[in-house]
């Protein structure tokens, strides 16, 4: 008796816990879009993003990918917390050293950089090599692959937020490295402390692929929006 009264109470809960469902996402495979994303790069075209300059892309666009060829560029729809799927490759020929070596970076709102570089038997500073936030905090663990194959980041981005004192409410990153926790919810400052540069919070803003001088090619590009 005791024992189906508890298991009675233990349903409850569970169904008070379910309520509301949550709604269906077909899940992709491999990387592939789930249904309720965003596309911001299917290998065909870049039509989502323009030039820093303001004019098209003039990235190049071949066999599925899309390779940096001067100018970074920044999607022309501006993202809140997001979800993001990106895969990218450095150049298979090696060149350079350090920060010269495959270097590009996606940056959320245009001002918080996850690093993109050839991490491979390339030692730069910490907090500066691949899957970095980019000045801020290195990543646990380097789980780069060798130059040229196809990488991926999967990345939790929530913004800083203005609070209701004038304040600013850290944001957060978490990231994946080819499927490798990098990033476990690094806080996302906002304030002078994150860059002077770019201090402060805002809601929206684009992302962006860096032009850091180097041939770095990206596919598969797609997003959630979490809130
Ligand atoms: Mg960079």
């Amino acid at each position: 008796m005791r024992r189906s009264l508890l298991a009675l109470t233990a349903t409850a809960l569970f169904l008070q816990a379910a309520d509301p469902v949550p709604p269906m996402v077909t899940p992709g495979t491999a990387g592939s879009p789930p249904s309720d994303a965003v596309v911001l790069f299917d290998g065909k075209d870049l039509s989502k993003w323009k030039s820093e300059d303001g004019g098209e892309s003039k990235w190049k666009v071949v066999d599925g990918y899309a390779e940096m060829a001067g100018k970074s560029i920044l999607t022309r729809e501006e993202f809140g917390a997001i979800q993001l799927h990106i895969e990218w490759a450095s150049p298979a020929e090696v060149k350079g050293e350090g920060q010269g070596r495959g270097n590009s970076g996606v940056y959320f709102q245009g001002r918080y950089e996850i690093q993109v570089l050839d991490s491979w038997n390339n030692p730069t500073y910490s907090n500066g090599q691949a899957a970095a936030f980019y000045g801020h905090n290195a990543p646990k663990v380097n789980a780069s692959r060798k130059p040229g194959e196809w990488q991926s980041y999967d990345i939790v981005f929530h913004p800083p937020k203005p609070a209701a004192d004038g304040s600013v409410t850290p944001g957060s990153f978490t990231v994946f490295h080819n499927g490798v926790l990098v990033q476990d919810h690094i806080p996302i400052k906002g304030d002078a402390t994150t860059s002077a540069k770019f201090s402060g919070a805002t809601p929206t803003g684009p992302l962006m692929l860096q032009d850091h001088g180097n041939p770095v090619r990206y596919r598969n590009i797609w997003l959630r929006k979490l809130d």
